[in-house]
């Protein structure tokens, strides 16, 4: 069976994660695929949950034999990829996709996938809570939180390349836009172009 796709994206710190664990707790039909990483796993981060991490080498080989649907270097020698083998094992148990992907990964599954995949951006009420946020989380040393915060206006400018946009500011309020989008997306019978 094929079946859809949820593609949620944002600067690092803008909720992605917390919007995703609510979306799993909520009970939809929606599997967490597992992206590969070159990063080191933070406290509490296990191997095969959050991520698989790999060293650099594992994933390089990883990416000759084609084995990722699409890979970026998020930053420096940070790789991370969506393995096809994540697709094909959510889907086998009639289950729908679930990605955390970067801005420019969340635009390429949306490209690849096309009616099948919805692409939420999480947009942070401005670039100085992003930083706020990410300090206060405290999972990031303070020089990566400024790569991530510099990045982060540049990655904004891309959210109109999204399906659709979802202001994080009141909690709640952007947990409930976000189930709802997803909730009406799986929903929804697919049109597929002739
Ligand atoms: P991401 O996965 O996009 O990097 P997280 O979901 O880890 O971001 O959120 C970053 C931090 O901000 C976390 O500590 C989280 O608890 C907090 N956070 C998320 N949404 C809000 C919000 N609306 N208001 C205040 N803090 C928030
Ligand atoms: P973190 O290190 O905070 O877990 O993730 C850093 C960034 O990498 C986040 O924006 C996250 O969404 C992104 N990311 C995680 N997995 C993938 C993936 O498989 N592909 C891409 N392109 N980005 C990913």
């Amino acid at each position: 069976m094929n079946g859809k796709m949820v593609i949620i994206s944002a600067p690092s710190g803008a909720g992605k994660s917390t919007m995703i664990r609510h979306l799993l707790e909520k009970g939809v039909k929606l599997e967490f695929s597992v992206s590969a990483t070159t990063r080191k796993p933070r406290v509490n981060e296990k191997n095969g949950v959050e991520y698989y991490f790999l060293s650099v080498a594992e994933f390089k080989k990883k990416i000759a034999k084609g084995d990722f649907v699409e890979w970026e270097e998020v930053y420096k020698n940070q790789y991370y990829g969506t393995l096809k083998s994540e697709i094909d094992r959510i889907w086998a148990k009639g289950n729908h996709v679930l990605f955390d992907v970067d801005v420019k990964g969340g635009i390429n599954l949306k490209k690849i996938f096309g009616h099948n995949a919805i692409s939420i951006f999480i947009m942070p009420p401005s670039v100085r809570e992003l930083e706020k946020r990410l300090l206060r989380r405290g999972t990031d040393d303070p020089s990566l939180i400024r790569t991530r915060v510099s990045k982060a206006a540049q990655e904004i400018k891309l959210a109109d390349e999204f399906d659709n946009i979802v202001i994080n500011d009141n909690l709640e309020v952007a947990e409930k836009e976000v189930y709802d989008l997803v909730k009406g997306f799986l929903d929804k019978k697919i049109n597929r172009p002739v």
